[in-house]
């Protein structure tokens, strides 16, 4: 059990396990409102295609069959929207987030798309998730696991609360594997990124605090290792966009 005094980070600064939690909410509350635009922005819309490529990964059935998606710090609900319409009459979504600033903009966002009906939203942490045990079929998490203080807390969790059969899929800024483009990478995180943060949503150090923690997370063998000692079996991974996000998958057999 992790003691709330040991130590973390929260991009590159070391903080406790206890603090961290704090500092990722700050973030999330303040950019909640133009997030969206600012995932389009810093990304030139590839995040969708990333999240897109996630999805069909997923293949939930297109069919009447019954199945339960949830998408842990599922923030504005993008994956589960995508989920929705890729599957069938049988889909439900639940977006589970620790901040209710935005889910509040996920719950406005479904009842413009009318999947109000498929998609609900549930505030809470992914350390701890109040769901009981084998309850779903497929468990998503994108661009959020980095900002969970104890990961293999939620790592545990998700294998916990999934059917045996159940996957989990883990979408995550990664790092750059080809040789140029890092270079290149590392001056639009840390030079356009920050700026780009401060005149959309008045705020550079929450982007700041993004590339940063970005680089402080475990490289994907790393975080393979740490998918399969929650539990998972069939743990494998593919890079995207050279290397800047991995898709992780891993099986509750
Ligand atoms: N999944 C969404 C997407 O891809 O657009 C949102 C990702 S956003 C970068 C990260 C989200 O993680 C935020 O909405 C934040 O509130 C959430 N988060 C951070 N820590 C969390 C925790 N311990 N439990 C659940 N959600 C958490």
């Amino acid at each position: 059990m992790n003691r709330p005094d040991e130590g973390t980070h929260f991009g590159f600064r070391d903080v406790t396990l206890g603090e961290k939690q704090g500092l990722v909410n700050d973030v999330f509350h303040s950019v909640a409102s133009r997030y969206d635009l600012m995932n389009d922005l810093m990304s030139g819309g590839l995040h969708r295609a990333w999240k897109t490529i996630m999805v069909n990964t997923l293949n939930p059935p297109r069919n009447e069959r019954p199945y339960a998606l949830l998408d842990v710090a599922g923030g504005t609900g993008d994956i589960a929207f995508r989920a929705a319409r890729a599957s069938g009459k049988g889909f439900r979504a639940s977006v589970c987030d620790i901040n209710g600033d935005m889910l509040a903009v996920g719950r406005e966002r479904a009842v413009k798309r009318h999947l109000d009906d498929r998609v609900s939203f549930v505030e809470g942490n992914a350390e701890a998730l109040a769901f009981p045990d084998r309850s779903f079929d497929g468990y998503t998490i994108a661009f959020g696991i980095r900002n969970v203080p104890r990961i293999d807390l939620a790592l545990k969790e998700a294998y916990r609360v999934l059917k045996p059969g159940g996957r989990c899929l883990c979408l995550e800024f990664s790092s750059v594997d080809v040789p140029g483009l890092d270079r290149l990478y590392d001056l639009f995180s840390f030079r356009v990124i920050p700026e780009l943060g401060r005149v959309v949503t008045g705020d550079a150090e929450s982007y700041r605090y993004l590339v940063e923690s970005i680089r402080r997370f475990p490289k994907p063998a790393a975080f393979a290792d740490m998918i399969r000692a929650a539990g998972f079996s069939r743990v494998n991974w593919q890079t995207l966009s050279g290397g800047i996000v991995a898709l992780h998958s891993g099986w509750r057999l």
